[in-house]
This record gives C-alpha cells, structure tokens and sequence, in this order.
C-alpha cells in the first residue's frame, strides 16, 4: 500500500447514529475524498460530503449494512434502517470499494480527504481551505486509482 490515507490505522471503526450498526475496517482506506455533488449532499445532509473508500472485504458491518435505498443508476447505498445515518455507497464504475461517510468513523480525524470530487458543484460559500487536489466533476479515476497504483500525478500535493 503506498497509502495516501495510511495516516489512520488500523482496524477503524464506527457506527451510525443511534448506535445500532458499528462498522469496522482491518485496513486503512484506499483514499478519502470529498464530494461536492448534488447526490452526495442530499444522502449525507451537509454541505458537502467527505467518504472514506475502503476495499471491500475489509470493511463489515455489525449486525448487518441496513437498509438499501433506491438511487442513480449504477449506485447503491445502504442506510440504518433505524436512525437512516447513510453507512455505505457502492459505484459500478468504481468496483471492489466500498465508501463510508467519513462523519460516522471514530478516526475520521486522522483521514484528511485528498480530493475534492465534483468541485464545481461546491456551494459557493463553502471555502475549505487544503492542498488536496480539486477536479472539476468525477474523480473516479483517481479514486479506483486506490491503493493499486494508478494515477500519480496531483497524490500526495502538498
Ligand atoms: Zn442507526
Ligand atoms: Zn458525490
């Protein structure tokens, strides 16, 4: 792993709102981003979304990933069917990751985002301050980059 993300280690772990579902990583995620999308917005309700994008299989859910919701095409994305805390999103065109808000990590401190996806879509009084690289819409080929190599240029900026 030439980890960018390799700052927090593992296991992680987390859990929803109300508590009934803890989620546990035995490895550091692949990345961590932000999303400025509409999409993203609205399933996490903040002004703007940050995930952590893990490999799946080293990510579980206790007792179990909650509840699907329907979305866009080629997205998945489960919430706690008690409290709807958003717990996972999958992309079909970002297969193998699993991305969990980083708002329900107990390290999210330690895992400064390294993107900005969809920055044009940032609300236009949201000004975060960082180093981390700004791509205009999708970053998904940075973010299926992941740990396996990929795109080198604008990693580790700062
Ligand atoms: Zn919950
Ligand atoms: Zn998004």
């Amino acid at each position: 792993m030439e980890g960018r993300a390799e700052a927090a280690t593992a296991p992680i772990t987390g859990h929803c709102y109300c508590g009934a579902v803890a989620v546990r990583a035995m490895r550091a995620p692949e990345v961590v981003a932000w999303c400025h999308c509409d999409d993203c917005r609205r399933v996490t309700g903040a002004p703007a979304a940050a995930f952590a994008g893990f490999a799946e299989g080293h990510l579980s859910f206790e007792p179990d990933e909650g509840r699907a919701a329907p979305g866009a095409p080629g997205v998945r994305r489960s919430f706690c069917a008690e409290c709807g805390s958003p717990l996972a999103s999958r992309f079909d065109y970002l297969p193998g990751q699993v991305y969990v808000p980083l708002g329900i990590l107990d390290q999210a401190g330690e895992m400064e985002p390294q993107l900005h996806s969809y920055d044009s879509r940032r609300l236009p009084w949201l000004h975060i301050e960082d180093n981390a690289e700004r791509l205009e819409t999708s970053s998904r080929k940075r973010l299926a980059g992941g740990s396996a190599g990929g795109e080198e240029s604008g990693r580790m900026r700062r």
